[in-house]
């Protein structure tokens, strides 16, 4: 079985070849760069089941070969990233999911859209679960990831009604691991670098809104049951772990698990920032027998892990 994987050097596309090439199946990865890194999938680098293709998906696709599962997986992920690459944002989720969801129609392969909480906006229902629509601003800075994962969305249904291809749309709440930058700006790797530099804990607004939390190889679980299991045609769930935090808790905890001296400062919060965030899974736990086995302690103290080796090897 080969897969196409757009996004390959990300952060979660990187782990998704991982396990893709584990689990015995031929993997194409294709990236170019604007936010992934080549040290993610240097590793499979001279496997057998794995190939690396360096290219801008806004562009015509062609691959050779056949195809059984297209994951498009490529777009900045991290408000810093988007809001710093706007265009390219909204180019990679609108121009990629055409090419790419064009690619599965012409090798008859099925179809995983790496969708987002963030199609949620600032959302009015607790906790939320797939069939709420959402409260999104459509001109705000954060707009530009929000929009373009609703108009994926959309192109993946059109798709799956027209042309009868088996799409399957993960909403992806936020998960945290090994292979995140350092500096890409998100609450967990900026307070991991904060913590182990001593430096100010930079917490946006009063840090009483919340987040949901899970660990990358859970995330790579439910993504990789949602991509291998039959009769799900044109099904949306929700992936993430449904325990919330503040992110002022948050701060204390990773300062605790990290013997930090850091003392916590408030910062502005950002535009549009979603005050709570809480996925509910229970369409996953049903339907693909998934949930979250590892919590925020573990998870974390495996991510401190990862980051201290970094910073270590940057010394
Ligand atoms: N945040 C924070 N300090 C930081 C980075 C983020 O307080 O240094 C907050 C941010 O305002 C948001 C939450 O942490 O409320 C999660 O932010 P992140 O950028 O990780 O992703 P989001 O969930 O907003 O997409």
């Amino acid at each position: 079985m080969k897969v196409v994987i757009t996004g390959a050097a990300g952060f979660i596309g990187s782990h998704l070849c991982d396990k893709f090439v584990k689990e015995g199946f031929y993997v194409i990865g294709i990236d170019n760069f604007l936010t992934g890194n080549p040290e993610n999938i240097s590793h499979l680098i001279g496997n057998d089941n794995f190939r690396f293709i360096k290219y801008n998906i806004t562009n015509y696709i062609h691959i050779p070969e056949d195809i059984d599962i297209v994951l498009h997986f490529a777009c900045p992920a991290s408000p810093v990233d988007y809001i710093n690459f706007p265009i390219q944002t909204l180019k990679v989720d609108s121009l990629g999911t055409f090419h790419t969801l064009g690619l599965a129609k012409t090798k008859k392969a099925r179809y995983i859209f790496a969708s987002t909480s963030e199609i949620y906006g600032d959302p009015q229902v607790h906790p939320q679960s797939e069939e709420y629509w959402g409260y999104v601003n459509p001109i705000g800075k954060r707009s530009v990831y929000d929009e373009a994962k609703r108009f994926s969305e959309a192109t993946c249904m059109a798709y799956h009604r027209e042309h009868d291809i088996d799409v399957r749309i993960l909403r992806i709440f936020n998960t945290y691991g090994p292979r995140m930058r350092l500096n890409d700006g998100r609450v967990i790797p900026n307070f991991i670098g904060q913590a182990l530099r001593h430096e100010n804990i930079t917490v946006y607004g009063d840090g009483s809104q919340t987040r949901s939390f899970c660990y990358i190889d859970d995330l790579v679980e439910g993504i990789f049951t949602a991509s291998i299991k039959e009769g799900i045609e044109g099904e949306v769930f929700n992936l993430g772990n449904p325990e919330e935090f503040s992110i002022i808790e948050l701060a204390r905890k990773i300062i605790k698990l990290t013997d930090s001296q850091s003392t916590i400062e408030f910062l502005s919060l950002p535009e549009d920032d979603p005050k709570r965030r809480c996925p509910d899974i229970t369409k996953a736990k049903n339907m693909l027998d998934w949930k979250p086995k590892i919590s925020l302690d573990e998870g974390l103290e495996l991510t401190i892990e990862y980051f201290k080796r970094k910073l270590k090897r940057r010394v």
